[in-house]
């Protein structure tokens, strides 16, 4: 049978008998095998674990027999979790976080771990230990990051779906880089139990796929409170695919005339126009509105993110986690040597910016004033979404960038998240949605709704997405001579 382009459609495979989880296992396998010289996308493959959970599946859950990868900032038992760092390369996580538990709960089969930016800091995936990702699409362009490799694993056909995080971008800037489903869930939608922290305030794990659907049907899975996680919320899980389906006359779509402004590149913006014109013949309204405190997210998010990394990255000490291979008679000369050793510029970066923010006589002029900021922005986007469903608009200012253009400029880098940062610090859902190409590249069209509202990313994604075909465009596998 043909290779199936969804997780819906493997599991009508699986269930007709067409396809048996050993052998979409191994087509994965053959898969990544063809395309990862050129990518990079995985840090990790588990092929032998993936037969065993293949050869073991029997239940009748809603993924069984379905591979998905994980990225590698996230706790699998199988493998190592790197967090794409030095540090941690030989770390074996002892339990799963809890996002995996429910995959696999469901008969999912955990196919490897992707590549990322280091502990999920950066915007192109450049800043791995273990090499960049390339974009499926152009291999002299990066995929997005900080979850690339999930990205470029599912654009090219490797993988139907992987999980990414998401803390100012990461999983709906690589979704639009790669022309693939990204969805960043509401803050508390989703546990962060054995998910290594970026900012613990902001991160979240969300679905990267080809098809909204498949994305409810994740998130579906993913969703609901934890345990272990107190900051998990106690709403409801709806059934989120359901939504896909139902119609969108009558809805209000917000326009913010701050994502079309002058910063957004003129092709995406006219790339974007085009998608919401999709969305009016569909049957929805549209109102122009304005955020103006959007100018003030990037460096909100910074401040912030970048205090909370600071206190977060300090147990990687070279005692309690983190390479052991410096030996030092003194405490401090060990921490100090193992961290400056195995760490990457851009972490360090984030210690020395986030130890700043902090410190005294600073914390009040600077981390604690951006908190207020963000209460701010917070309210600003609650106060436009009641008058209208959903916002819309670009989720980056231009299409992926080339390998290198960036990677020694930290500022430019930071400003690829001028689009997706907004609501990140205001802890509100969004999805990247595939919405067209220029030059070749794709576009994305960023939905963002009310906190706990996904239902409505995904019926007004999924209405967009079957009325168009960008979903179903696949790069090409790049021939021996252009790998
Ligand atoms: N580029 C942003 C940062 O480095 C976003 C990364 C992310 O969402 N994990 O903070």
């Amino acid at each position: 049978m043909s290779k199936p382009q969804s997780i819906i459609e493997a599991r009508a495979a699986l269930e007709s008998g067409a396809l048996t989880p050993a052998s979409l296992v191994k087509q994965t396998l053959e898969n990544i095998d063809q395309w990862e010289e050129s990518l990079n996308a995985f840090i990790e493959t588990l092929p032998e674990e993936a037969q065993a959970q293949a050869a073991a599946t029997s239940q009748p859950g809603r993924l069984a027999g379905i591979p998905i990868a994980i990225k590698d900032i996230i706790c699998t038992v199988e493998g190592h979790t790197t967090a794409g760092s030095k540090i941690l390369q030989n770390f074996q996580a002892l339990f799963d976080a809890t996002v995996v538990k429910r995959l696999k709960r469901e008969g999912a089969i955990i196919i490897g771990k992707t590549n990322c930016d280091e502990f999920a800091m950066g915007a192109s995936n450049e800043y791995s230990a273990y090499g960049p990702v390339k974009n499926p699409w152009d291999l002299s362009r990066v995929p997005g990051g900080s979850s690339g490799g999930s990205a470029a694993a599912v654009a090219s056909g490797e993988v139907l779906a992987a999980l990414g995080s998401d803390t100012g971008g990461s999983i709906r800037l690589p979704a639009s880089f790669c022309g693939v489903v990204g969805l960043k869930p509401t803050y508390g939608r989703v546990s962060r139990f054995g998910v290594i922290a970026y900012a613990s305030s902001f991160d979240q794990v969300g679905p990267i796929t080809r098809t909204v659907k498949d994305a409810a049907l994740l998130l579906e899975i993913l969703a609901g409170q934890d345990d272990f996680d107190a900051t998990t919320s106690a709403e409801p899980v709806d059934s989120y695919v359901n939504e896909c389906g139902r119609d969108i006359k009558g809805l209000t779509i917000g326009l913010p005339q701050e994502y079309f402004g002058e910063e957004v590149h003129h092709e995406v913006v006219a790339t974007v126009s085009k998608a919401i014109k999709q969305l009016e013949a569909l049957g929805a309204k549209t109102k122009k509105i304005s955020l103006p405190l959007m100018s003030a997210a990037v460096p909100t998010y910074y401040l912030l993110v970048k205090a909370e990394a600071s206190s977060n990255l300090a147990r990687y000490d070279g005692l309690r986690f983190g390479q052991v291979d410096v030996p030092s008679k003194k405490l401090l000369e060990q921490y100090l040597q193992t961290r400056g050793k195995y760490f990457g510029p851009e972490v360090k970066r984030s210690i020395l910016m986030g130890t700043y923010v902090l410190s005294a006589g600073y914390g009040e002029a600077w981390y604690k004033q951006a908190s207020r900021v963000r209460t701010l922005i917070r309210r600003e986007f609650q106060a436009a979404l009641k008058d209208v469903d959903i916002i819309a608009g670009p989720v980056a200012a231009e299409v992926a960038f080339p390998l290198g253009s960036k990677a020694a400029d930290p500022l430019q880098m930071y400003l690829a998240d001028l689009l997706t940062g907004p609501a990140s610090v205001a802890g509100l859902p969004a999805m990247s949605v595939p919405c067209g190409f220029t030059n070749g590249l794709p576009v994305g069209l960023q939905l963002i709704a009310p906190h706990f509202q996904e239902e409505l990313l995904f019926r007004v994604g999924h209405a967009y997405e079957q009325a168009t075909d960008w979903h179903q465009q696949r790069p090409k596998l790049p021939s021996a001579e252009n790998k």
